[in-house]
């Protein structure tokens, strides 16, 4: 039985929902499919066990302590926030801790009886790279895996994506709109102006982050059929930087009283939301998954406010306002975490810097995205006789990446193969293999933190060797010297790393 069923009748309009954006780039060697040891994880062999130990696990059973320090009761936090967990880090959580694993599943079911059908979690993009900045057939290629490998995990279709870093452009949104995605979450700084719905309303500014955040507002595709639209969520900036920055979330009473002071002299019935990395529920902020656990158990219920998700407040409440969402510089669009627009990804815009060069991120662009233009032509020409459609191919082969199978199944090869000797199979194989890792050498946090020679920037170029590797095994052609030129003109920060290229050679294979 939900346990507030009973109070649903009693409680007001007034609605919290906290979405948390659970994520962990990819660590696997691509050589071996294993997790090396990193030795900067401390106690634990890598990143994924230690952050699981302090944020995964803790959040299915957060503890709940009595005033004699004894625990009363442990809550499965992911039963009442909106989640979004990295497809590639549910993969490794479910081979690595499958009770966990399970729970998270559960917890998503829980939520779904109790809120009509509206269950916590959310998809993501399967490969965590920034959408505004991908080419349009990559763009569709990994919402496309992120949508069937949530279907398989959660046994249904989910109401909407988590867009990495919510980055975001018309073009970002239109796809979600091709998608069938009800809506999606943004910072409020990425909103530019709204307007009551109908056409002859005027216009009102909002580009300093002023927009409301208390309700949902309609995006219509700019192609001007209305019959197109997705609705957005902005979460609530300044709670959402106090849990994040301030550790809002280490006194619950005191986040509760925050939360319910955002609705102010509020008339109507509203959402606060806030919107944060997952992480920080006790791996970022120690013990804040218990804050967490008795914020959606003890003090919103009792000021008699309801834990929501964005699906079911939607289904409660049709956008009345419509917005349209800003360029960003270049028309590249924007993102919650670089005030640059995108420029976090691509350019020395100063986020994330810790004071050091950042002279490195284009050139590491730059270099990524020849190598996957020699990529996709090359996958073109090897693929042309071998499957039916190789870009349809590249869009099923996302079952086959998400269920870590070991050969292509049957269906893939029935489905999309136009030959289908052993050599074939392999070489298909091999196609299928070699453009997973030109997607995964984009993962945006090779670009998100102070260097080239840091662990992430290092793991998207490993990505790139075993493509180049594979590309060497398809056909007799090196797209190494070419890639490594214009790696060569990325200056790193670290003497031993003088640039790209150098952090290239120290790649180990195992
Ligand atoms: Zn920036």
């Amino acid at each position: 039985m939900p346990r507030n069923s009973s109070l649903r009748s009693s409680l007001s309009g007034r609605q919290v929902c906290i979405h948390g954006h659970f994520y962990q780039p990819p660590r696997e060697n691509p050589w071996t499919g294993f997790i090396e040891r990193q030795e900067s994880a401390g106690d634990f062999h890598d990143w994924n066990e230690r952050i699981a130990a302090e944020c995964y696990v803790p959040n299915t059973e957060a503890r709940i302590v009595g005033a004699d320090g004894q625990v009363v009761k442990k809550v499965n936090n992911y039963s009442w926030i909106s989640f979004n967990f990295g497809p590639t880090l549910m993969m490794w959580l479910e081979k690595s801790n499958p009770k966990a694993y399970e729970k998270i599943i559960a917890a998503d079911r829980e939520s779904s009886l109790r809120l009509k059908g509206h269950g916590n979690a959310i998809a993501q993009a399967f490969v965590h790279l920034i959408l505004p900045l991908a080419d349009p057939r990559d763009q569709k290629t990994v919402i496309h895996w992120g949508i069937s490998d949530f279907k398989r995990r959660f046994g249904r279709g989910p109401e909407a994506l988590w867009l990495p870093e919510t980055a975001c452009d018309d073009q970002t949104l239109k796809l979600l709109i091709d998608f069938k995605m009800k809506y999606a979450i943004l910072a409020p700084s990425q909103a530019e102006r709204i307007r009551k719905r109908g056409a002859s309303s005027p216009w009102k500014d909002v580009s300093d982050g002023s927009i409301d955040p208390k309700q949902p507002y309609r995006w219509f595709d700019p192609s001007n059929d209305r019959r197109r639209f997705i609705d957005l969520f902005f979460y609530d900036g300044p709670i959402s930087a106090a849990v994040s920055f301030e550790k809002l979330m280490a006194d619950a009473k005191v986040c509760a009283d925050r939360l319910v002071g955002a609705f102010g002299d509020l008339k109507k019935d509203g959402l606060v939301s806030i919107a944060t990395d997952g992480e920080l529920y006790g791996h970022h902020h120690k013990f804040a998954e218990m804050g967490l656990a008795y914020l959606v158990d003890q003090e919103l219920p009792r000021r008699k406010i309801e834990a929501v998700n964005y699906g079911y407040f939607l289904s409660l409440h049709q956008p009345e306002w419509e917005v349209e969402i800003k360029a960003g510089p270049q028309g590249l669009g924007t993102s919650w975490s670089c005030s640059h627009g995108v420029g976090r990804w691509f350019l020395d815009c100063g986020c994330g810097s810790e004071g050091k060069s950042q002279k490195w991120r284009t050139p590491l662009r730059q270099a990524l995205n020849v190598l996957k233009s020699r990529l996709d032509s090359l996958t073109e020409r090897a693929g042309e006789n071998l499957f039916k459609d190789v870009w349809v191919a590249r869009d099923d082969y996302g079952e086959v990446v998400g269920g870590g199978a070991e050969d292509l199944p049957r269906s893939f090869i029935e489905e999309n193969l136009s030959k289908n000797s052993l050599s074939d199979i392999k070489k298909a194989r091999q196609i299928m293999e070699m453009q997973k890792f030109a997607l995964y050498m984009f993962t945006s946090c090779g670009w998100f933190f102070s260097d080239i020679a840091g662990l992430e920037a290092a793991q998207n170029l490993k990505y790139a060797r075993r493509a180049i590797e594979l590309a060497r095994e398809i056909s007799d052609e090196d797209f190494e010297p070419e890639f490594l030129e214009i790696l060569a003109q990325a200056p790193g920060n670290d003497p031993k790393f003088p640039d790209g290229k150098a952090v290239y050679a120290a790649l180990r294979k195992s």
